[in-house]
């Protein structure tokens, strides 16, 4: 990781305006009132940046996506209210009846059911590709291909895709790129300097850090984003509180240093069980046995802690261990301080089941590595034993 973003999130310019406060405040206000009708004018004539209305803009909520602009070197970033909301948003924002998309299939599940209701009512095309050779975006490139939809990682497989050769096969034939990063955060990937267009994040995740907000972000160049802005965030109106904001500016503090965290806790419990008898496969691209290490070493600086397993046992009994774990909790969603675990049931399990039933998904919190391998043994040992 570039050591420079532990500066990039603790360092502030100085703003005169809040009284030498070192946190941008609160601005719990719905409305800007203006000294006169002239600056109220002047205001109106560029809503996508003046403080009008907070459904448009809110100093708080500004601050957060300067922020996230900035780690991510985009020209202007926008913050919703979820994840979904700013990819929703983003796609509504961009497409038209009759352009054709090429999506991952292993998006995240609400993304792929998003994108077949635009087929279905707007008559969007859609196709989806397995996304881990580049030939399967340039053979299933039509002339009416707008958008590219890349999630890298995928969340449940783990599988990735060649950014920099889907953004120049992309920028040859003049197509949109879309990514959802968020398992990577502008940590350990930042896709825009790949000459990937937009990058999107559910901040639920590990911006917010602490498991106690949603929100979403998109990131990109100034003219995308505004044209987002005008339609997907300002018109369906899923725009981030500046309440939650300031949350998610104090989850920004401590993220490269909770990611580096992450990835070591990820790995210290993904290399324990890949070693274990019962365990055939572990999906995570931090290590040497993913198909994919050589092209994670290159595009990643670090990994993000959320990875899946592949077990010989059944899917009754992968239950019966799950249930077994002391400090995994059962549970979706992840990024949080807390250690989580899903068996079958992950956004893409559709697509995690066909492979093989007997997969779990695990999110690596903060906790002490050590501590969660003995509570794995352990919960190992009660249903082996059962
Ligand atoms: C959770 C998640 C989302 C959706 O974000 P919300 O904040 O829950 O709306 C999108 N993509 C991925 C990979 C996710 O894990």
């Amino acid at each position: 990781m570039d050591e420079g973003l532990h500066t990039k999130v603790s360092h502030d310019e100085v703003d005169t305006k809040h009284q030498g406060a070192v946190n941008i405040p609160i601005y719990q206000n719905s409305l800007f009132a203006f000294e006169n009708h002239e600056s109220f004018d002047q205001a109106m004539q560029d809503v996508l940046s003046a403080n009008v209305y907070s459904r448009g803009n809110n100093p708080t909520v500004q601050y957060l996506e300067s922020k996230i602009a900035d780690l991510e070197a985009a020209e202007r970033a926008r913050c919703f209210a979820s994840g979904m909301a700013a990819i929703t948003g983003s796609l509504h924002a961009l497409l038209r009846s009759g352009d054709h998309v090429i999506s991952v299939n292993q998006a995240y599940g609400p993304t792929r059911q998003f994108l077949d209701e635009l087929s279905e009512r707007y008559r969007v095309e859609v196709t989806y590709v397995d996304g881990c050779l580049l030939s399967d975006f340039e053979d299933a490139l039509r002339p009416n291909t707008r958008l590219i939809y890349l999630e890298s990682p995928t969340s449940g497989l783990f599988q990735l895709q060649d950014l920099e050769g889907v953004a120049a096969l992309a920028r040859r034939t003049g197509v949109f790129t879309m990514i959802d990063s968020s398992w990577a955060t502008p940590c350990f990937q930042r896709p825009i300097t790949l000459g990937i267009d937009l990058v999107l994040h559910s901040m639920s995740k590990y911006f917010s850090g602490h498991s106690d907000c949603l929100g979403g972000v998109v990131a990109g160049r100034a003219d995308l984003i505004n044209e987002i802005a005008s339609k997907g965030y300002m018109l369906f109106g899923g725009v981030m509180t500046p309440h939650t904001a300031s949350l998610m500016i104090r989850g920004l503090r401590t993220l490269p240093l909770r990611m580096e965290r992450h990835q070591r806790n990820g790995l210290i419990v993904a290399e324990y069980l890949e070693n274990h008898p019962l365990v055939n496969r572990v999906n995570h691209p931090g290590l040497p046995s993913h198909p994919q290490h050589a092209l994670a070493r290159k595009q990643l600086d670090g990994f993000g802690s959320l990875f899946s397993f592949e077990t010989q046992v059944s899917v009754e009994s992968l239950k019966k261990w799950a249930g077994a774990l002391r400090y995994f909790r059962i549970g979706v969603s992840w990024g949080g301080f807390e250690s989580l675990v899903t068996v079958g049931h992950t956004p893409t399990s559709r697509n995690m089941a066909g492979n093989n039933p007997s997969v779990a998904r695990l999110y690596i919190g903060l906790e002490d590595p050590r501590t969660l391998i003995e509570d794995i043994e352990q919960a190992w040992r009660q249903v082996i034993e059962a």
